[in-house]
């Protein structure tokens, strides 16, 4: 069966489970009730067909939720980035694989009071996952310049430091260095090749270009939804679609299923809606080489590093096309300049760190959706010592000088004199950004501090289920999809099992 848009949509829908949301937490719940006989519907805000073309312009327009223009407010303002489409997130991202650390699953087992967290439990799922979606370690043909300077410093290095070419979901990647855009020869396994593939066979529809605005309620249950379908092109409205459903799962992701329920008024009844926010924020170092390393060029993201002395943070290789480099490189005037007229010599490590720092989601009058985020004092020191490991890794690997991506920075050949610039300067110097935010609705025990249970279930009214990035109980530390699809698989077996029998 095609997936429907705006203009062959059907203008109702009656079945067993509604999914609201593609991308990996709606995906992998999705497959798992269709393969469990349920009748399933997704919709999705995002095109029918995915619009890969290579251009920022074309992809904030069509696959980034609200344009890419989603500011996280409150200390520093900084921007949050979510894709859309079927695929949601796996459409755009670096399809970057890590399983979540074992210290946090045994975090979470606790705080949920539920085994089936514990690495031992968890890890077969993960690798079922993982074998579907294709991950694999990126391999030094296609790497490029940029991710083996990263590899050669973590390996120059040495212990305790960990970390070299990474795993990703593409098994046909080819290293063209835009899995930003989306990828355009279909290199990258996102979810739509494979877990909404798998849901598809098994029966489950489509319904593309029609955001859902509203929850329906009936006698204390979820018990539908109801769809705003638009033109994609124009952004005019065409009518509304209604679903009525046994189950409803909300996988819109950390900030869109938060903005949903504060926008129909449901939020009220549920607890802390978007209250825990985490994102995951970061920065960036830049390296200039004496070498050419096309930093635009290989697997986007393909390598890391890790150290058991430092594990709130995870730097990966830093790559942007030469477009977007001086608006994420904090250079302007003369230094953008010269910046890029070397730009081919030039190479970079992201800094991601697990923040303690929490915000919110809530919902404008225009249905945008209106982001806090205050920093805590130790994730900046923890940046900022992330910036330090990254200037030590690039140097290692070959990088003549540094430069933390910062308003005021300059250039440096060793990472004491990068370390000595920062260490006084206000977050505000630095270029901020976030693509992973999680935590909104989270899984836990009381309803007073938690959304949904350890199955997904919210504690506050009946047939209503979350599985996306906002269930996470804490900040995860590693980049999110696989842990979005692992739960959202047990999230979509537990939901075949406790809502088997008649409503
Ligand atoms: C640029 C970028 C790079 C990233 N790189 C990586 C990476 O390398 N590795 C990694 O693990 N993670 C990465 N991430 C993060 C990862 O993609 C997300 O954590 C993951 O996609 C979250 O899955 P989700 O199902 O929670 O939500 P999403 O993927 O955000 O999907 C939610 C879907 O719901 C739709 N939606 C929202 N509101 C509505 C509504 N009201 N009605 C209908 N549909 C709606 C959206 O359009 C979207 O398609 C990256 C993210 C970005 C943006
Ligand atoms: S880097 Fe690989 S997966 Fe990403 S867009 Fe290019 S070919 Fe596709």
């Amino acid at each position: 069966m095609s997936i429907r848009g705006f203009d062959d949509a059907l203008p109702k829908y009656e079945v067993d489970a509604v999914i609201v949301g593609a991308g990996p937490g709606g995906a992998a719940v999705a497959r798992q009730l269709a393969a469990a006989g349920w009748s399933t519907l997704i919709i999705e805000d995002g095109t029918r067909v995915s619009r890969f073309r290579p251009s920022w312009a074309n992809s904030v327009r069509y696959h980034f939720q609200e344009f890419g223009t989603m500011i996280a407010e409150g200390s520093v303002p900084f921007p949050v980035m979510a894709g859309k489409g079927v695929g949601g997130g796996s459409l755009v991202n670096s399809a970057i694989c890590f399983r979540t650390p074992e210290d946090v699953l045994h975090e979470w087992a606790d705080l949920l009071q539920d085994d089936r967290y514990r690495p031992d439990a968890i890890h077969p799922i993960y690798a079922e996952i993982e074998e579907r979606i294709e991950v694999l370690a990126v391999t030094e043909d296609i790497a490029g310049e940029n991710n083996m300077i990263v590899a050669r410093g973590v390996k120059a290095m040495g212990p305790p430091l960990q970390g070299g070419l990474l795993n990703r979901n593409t098994p046909r990647c080819i290293g063209c260095g835009i899995c930003n855009f989306g990828c355009p020869v279909g290199g990258k396994a996102s979810v739509d090749m494979n877990l909404i593939a798998d849901a598809r066979r098994d029966g489950c529809q489509i319904q593309a270009e029609c955001r859902v605005i509203d929850v329906l309620v009936q006698d204390g249950r979820a018990v539908g939804v109801i769809g705003q379908l638009h033109d994609p092109d124009t952004r005019q409205e065409h009518g509304t679609v209604q679903v009525r459903a046994k189950v409803v799962v909300l996988s819109a992701g950390a900030i869109g299923t938060p903005r949903l329920l504060h926008q129909c008024g449901l939020a009220k009844d549920l607890g802390p809606v978007g209250d825990k926010l985490h994102l995951h924020p970061g920065s960036g170092v830049l390296g200039r080489c004496d070498f050419d390393v096309h930093m635009w060029k290989g697997a986007t993201q393909g390598a890391y590093a890790w150290s058991p002395e430092e594990p709130k943070i995870l730097p990966h290789t830093f790559n942007v096309p030469p477009e977007a480099f001086v608006s994420v490189s904090g250079l302007v005037g003369h230094e953008a300049k010269v910046a890029l007229a070397g730009i081919n010599r030039i190479c970079g490590l992201g800094v991601m760190i697990s923040d303690h720092g929490t915000g919110s989601v809530r919902t404008s009058k225009n249905g945008r959706a209106k982001l806090r985020y205050e920093w805590a004092a130790d994730d900046v020191a923890t940046l900022k010592r992330g910036m330090v490991l990254s200037a030590q890794i690039l140097l290692a690997g070959g990088a003549r000088e540094v430069r933390a991506t910062g308003h005021g920075c300059g250039w440096h050949t060793t990472a004491e004199a990068l370390q000595a610039e920062i260490a006084d300067l206000p977050l505000s110097a630095f270029i901020l950004y976030s693509a992973h935010p999680m935590g909104t609705n989270p899984m836990g025990l009381d309803p007073k501090t938690s959304v949904v249970n350890s199955r997904g279930k919210a504690h506050g009214l009946d047939g209503l289920y979350i599985a996306d990035a906002g269930i996470f109980p804490t900040s995860l530390g590693v980049n999110p999809q696989l842990t979005t699809m692992t739960l959202g698989t047990m999230i979509g077996r537990a939901i075949a099992q406790d809502e088997a029998g008649p409503v």
